[in-house]
């Protein structure tokens, strides 16, 4: 298969991570027989250096034409103060527009030697394995109207709370379809005690699910599904809300996994005739700038975003279970970086990187 792929290493410690990614995906195309064709170009901070606009034009028509885009990080604190239009992270909306993404996958997993670094007991986070699929462009951070107006006592603010049948749809079927390739378990989370939105949504999920009579379908409300997170993870598989709570309890999900470090995420889009997503993959993590450079990045979390790229994008499990059980390997075996608070000396960026390439064989 020929896999083509657009890079973007963006700022801070995105470069660095996205270099290890990118090794370790030359490496398992290599050994599964797949030929890579890379391009790379800017976004961020460096492209506002390089050409003014944090997303140029050579990079929206790079992304239209690949299969998946690889993305490291974007955000320089030089930008801190700039207007909206010339900061780094317009240059991510830009992207996730351009692609049409509307759903954001975060795997979580937890990694038996990191169990410790997890705030919660050993037993309780052991064995977790879930996916939280989080709608990504209606709800209440897009609906209108929305704004601040009048003054005094009287001054007050609206935002509103919106979904469609189309886009509940959308975002259930790709729910169900990731459980049909895992657990076949889908969770799906509203507030339909007190919202009409979640009531439209509960209705839409279930005549939804009737398409897919070997998934499991279960409802649970936002708080209790916050609280059912810390107190019993094993229990999800799929766990399919809207953008404000997925934005929330996904937060909440990443504590399970230990580091910020090693968490990967995929936003997603239109099927393919192929039947692959179009996707955009990057770690959760920001450009991290205390270290940038310094070679003490974790570029656990860009591999693992290679990973989720190869299933999603290119259907590739085997090669994805390939660069997953890598990262098992590496983590065992103590070969790690600072953040993961190795018992020896830290590994750096590259070492880790290395010692992956050696893992997937
Ligand atoms: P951050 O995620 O960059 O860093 C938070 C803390 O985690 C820092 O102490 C950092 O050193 C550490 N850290 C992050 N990634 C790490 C890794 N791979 N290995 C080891 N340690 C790691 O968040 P921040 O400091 O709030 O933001 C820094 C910049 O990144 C800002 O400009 C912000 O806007 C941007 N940002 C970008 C994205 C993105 O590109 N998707 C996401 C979040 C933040």
């Amino acid at each position: 298969m020929e896999l083509n792929i657009l890079v973007l290493p963006g700022d801070g410690i995105g470069p660095e991570v996205t270099e290890e990614a990118v090794r370790a995906l030359r490496h398992v195309a290599a050994k599964f027989g797949h030929s890579l064709r890379l391009s790379e170009a800017l976004l961020g901070g460096i492209a506002i250096h390089k050409t003014g606009s944090p997303f140029p034009d050579g990079t929206a028509k790079l992304a239209l034409e690949a299969d998946a885009t690889l993305l490291g990080a974007v955000g320089l604190p030089e930008f801190d103060d700039a207007p909206p239009e010339r900061r780094p992270e317009r240059g991510l909306l830009g992207i996730r527009k351009t692609l049409g993404v509307f759903a954001n996958l975060r795997p979580v997993r937890s990694y038996k030697s990191l169990l410790d670094s997890s705030p919660l007991k050993n037993h309780i986070v052991d064995g977790t394995d879930m996916i939280i699929v989080r709608e990504l462009t209606g709800d209440l951070y897009y609906g209108t109207p929305r704004g601040i107006s009048g003054s005094g006592e009287a001054e007050q603010a609206v935002n509103t709370m919106i979904y469609t049948r189309a886009e509940i749809q959308r975002i259930a079927r790709m729910a169900f379809e990731l459980a049909r390739k895992r657990r076949r378990k889908v969770t799906s989370v509203d507030k339909s005690n007190v919202l009409e939105v979640s009531q439209l949504w509960r209705k839409v999920v279930i005549d939804v699910a009737a398409e897919y009579p070997d998934v499991t379908l279960e409802h649970i409300l936002v708080d209790n599904c916050a609280m059912q997170l810390i107190l019993n993870p094993r229990r999800f598989d799929v766990v399919v809300t809207g953008n404000m709570f997925g934005d929330i309890l996904s937060d909440e999900g990443a504590v399970l996994a230990g580091s910020i470090g090693m968490l990967p995420s995929a936003s997603v889009g239109p099927k393919r005739p192929s039947g692959a997503w179009v996707g955009l993959y990057e770690p959760v993590h920001g450009s991290a700038p205390d270290i940038a450079g310094q070679g003490k990045a974790n570029p656990l979390a860009a591999i693992g975003s290679v990973a989720a790229m190869l299933e999603y994008s290119f259907g590739l499990k085997e090669e994805a279970a390939a660069v997953n059980a890598a990262v098992d390997a590496v983590l065992d075996s103590g070969r790690v970086t600072a953040d993961l608070r190795p018992a020896g000396p830290p590994a750096t960026t590259a070492q880790v990187g290395e010692a992956i390439c050696q893992a997937i064989g």
